[in-house]
């Protein structure tokens, strides 16, 4: 699956794409990063991207023309990918979405800045995401946010087949039961009783209920 990310910031992805899950799902070849710098599509000598927004106003807006050949260039080299912008009016971001977005063949993510973007831009996008309800400085935290909850769910990148099926989200509401590893006893804080009983029943039994009793508390 190839990601495309367009953005005025492209080294603040540098640091993400290379440890952990990222890097080696680009390492097993089952995923690629490509960082398109939309300071490369601006305009005139100072390849400007950007300007005041009509009507007045705080900041300055991307510009609609350099977003609109920059999403060009990038689907050029991939015609059938999806085409993203992050942006705080876009549809909340959830675990469905991720792994609807992990099907696709490739993404194009728009980064916005500053105030935001010339509305014109959602001309050439497929869909808008929200990380959340509050507002970031740019759309480049959100994007790796995007990037990084859908690689884990393409097939091959996490080590166990069900990994991404058991746990948390799976059907965007139910939160995973809580889990313990050695020692027993930490500070005299015991692991429970039933996880150490080899009953396998009971152990399924016990993390349903506390999957099911975690995910009433959050959600009352
Ligand atoms: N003026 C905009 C508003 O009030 O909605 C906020 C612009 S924000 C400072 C700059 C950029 O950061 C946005 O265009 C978007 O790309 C990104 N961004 C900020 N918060 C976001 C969120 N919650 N989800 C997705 N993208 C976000």
């Amino acid at each position: 699956m190839k990601f495309q990310i367009i953005t005025l910031f492209p080294e603040m992805f540098e640091g993400v794409f290379a440890h952990s899950m990222l890097f080696k799902a680009q390492d097993k070849g089952l995923a690629q990063f490509q960082l398109i710098n939309l300071r490369d599509f601006g305009q005139g000598p100072r390849k400007t991207v950007d300007d005041s927004p009509y009507g007045g106003g705080d900041g300055m807006l991307l510009k609609v023309e350099p977003l609109h050949k920059a999403i060009d260039f990038a689907k050029n080299s991939n015609p059938d990918a999806k085409v993203i912008l992050m942006t705080p009016r876009g549809q909340k971001y959830m675990q469905s979405q991720a792994r609807e977005f992990s099907t696709e063949s490739g993404l194009i993510i728009v980064c916005g800045r500053y105030e935001g973007y010339d509305e014109r831009v959602a001309q050439f996008i497929d869909q808008s995401v929200s990380i959340g309800n509050y507002v970031l400085t740019g759309g480049e935290i959100p994007a790796m946010v995007l990037v990084d909850s859908v690689t884990r769910l393409i097939p091959g990148v996490l080590g166990g087949a069900t990994s991404a099926e058991i746990e948390s989200f799976a059907d965007d509401i139910t939160i995973e039961y809580p889990q313990y590893t050695r020692p027993e006893e930490y500070e005299g804080l015991k692991v429970p009783e039933v996880l150490l009983s080899g009953n396998h029943q009971a152990v399924e039994s016990w993390r349903s209920q506390q999957s099911q009793l975690i995910t009433k508390q959050l959600n009352s």
